[in-house]
């Protein structure tokens, strides 16, 4: 069965508190496997925590800053200690502030790298010595379709986080190949987050017209993805992209989609 070899597999999910995150823990908690919920606000995060405990599953909550390489390797050492080593990273905490270039502060742009870019580069860098210890290490990265393919407005400095984020994986999977850890990335499309939430009803409906499935996607909907790329069955696949949207890049006008 797709994702059994999850089962008992310690992963840590950043950003895993609420949204996407949370969805990704949510599928890999399912798998049997012990999940470290990361994110700044602990009470947040034990929250997420207990309630997969609840229902069943392993998971316990640290509080960390991504954009912070001693708060990295804190919570790589907590995950080790507490489940015994690291097998898989969820490289997901962002944040998406919207601002366009002209009102931008060179302060908000260095806060969104920081948080987007170089947390992924440092949650990444402080796993890598208990991740070459796993017989099957794993690096998952949740990129987006904006920036990498699409473009919106006031989303200039995000735009660059996500691309980059995916030049960052491509010489990270080469370098990392020879441990046998592999490094993909998931593009979400628009999906029912607490932070896409917080957009507005007018930005959601607007989106969702845009997706030939017609709705926004679930955050399992990513769960399911990562898992997949977390998986054994995933093991010769390093350096690619999945890219979870509904459709939404493809319609080549809004009238592409009226004619369906
Ligand atoms: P969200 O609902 O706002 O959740 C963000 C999570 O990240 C929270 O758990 C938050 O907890 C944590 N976080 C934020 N800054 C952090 C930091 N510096 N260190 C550690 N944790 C931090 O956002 P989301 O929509 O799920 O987005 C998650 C990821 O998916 C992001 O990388 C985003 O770019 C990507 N994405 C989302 C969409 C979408 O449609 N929702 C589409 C494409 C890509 P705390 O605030 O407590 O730290």
């Amino acid at each position: 069965m797709l994702g059994a070899s999850l089962k008992g597999k310690s992963v840590i999910v950043t950003g895993a508190s609420k949204g996407i995150g949370k969805g990704i823990a949510r599928v890999f908690v399912e798998h049997g496997a012990k999940v470290l919920v990361v994110g700044r606000d602990l009470a947040s995060a034990e929250a997420t925590a207990k309630e997969f405990v609840a229902q069943g599953g392993t998971a316990s909550a640290f509080s960390a800053d991504v954009s912070q390489l001693a708060d990295m390797e804190k919570m790589a050492k907590a995950a080790a200690e507490r489940h015994g080593g690291i097998d898989v990273l969820c490289a997901n905490a962002g944040i998406f502030p919207q601002v366009t270039i002209e009102n931008m502060s060179p302060e908000v742009w260095d806060e969104v790298q920081d948080v987007n870019l170089k947390g992924t580069f440092l949650s990444v860098k402080a796993c890598i010595p208990y991740l070459k210890k796993s017989s099957a290490g794993r690096i998952v990265i949740t990129s987006s379709i904006t920036g990498p393919i699409t473009g919106f407005p006031g989303w200039t400095h995000y735009g660059a986080t996500k691309a980059g984020q995916l030049g960052f994986m491509r010489t990270a999977c080469m370098e990392l190949a020879k441990f046998g850890i592999t490094v993909n990335a998931v593009l979400p499309g628009n999906i029912l987050s607490d932070g896409l939430k917080a957009m507005g009803e007018e930005y959601m409906k607007g989106m969702a017209a845009a997706v030939p499935l017609g709705k926004l996607g679930e955050v399992e909907d990513i769960g399911y993805a990562a898992l997949f790329l977390a998986s054994r069955e995933a093991g010769y696949i390093t350096g690619q992209t999945i890219i979870v949207d509904g459709g939404q890049i493809l319609p080549e006008s809004p009238d592409a989609l009226a004619q369906m």
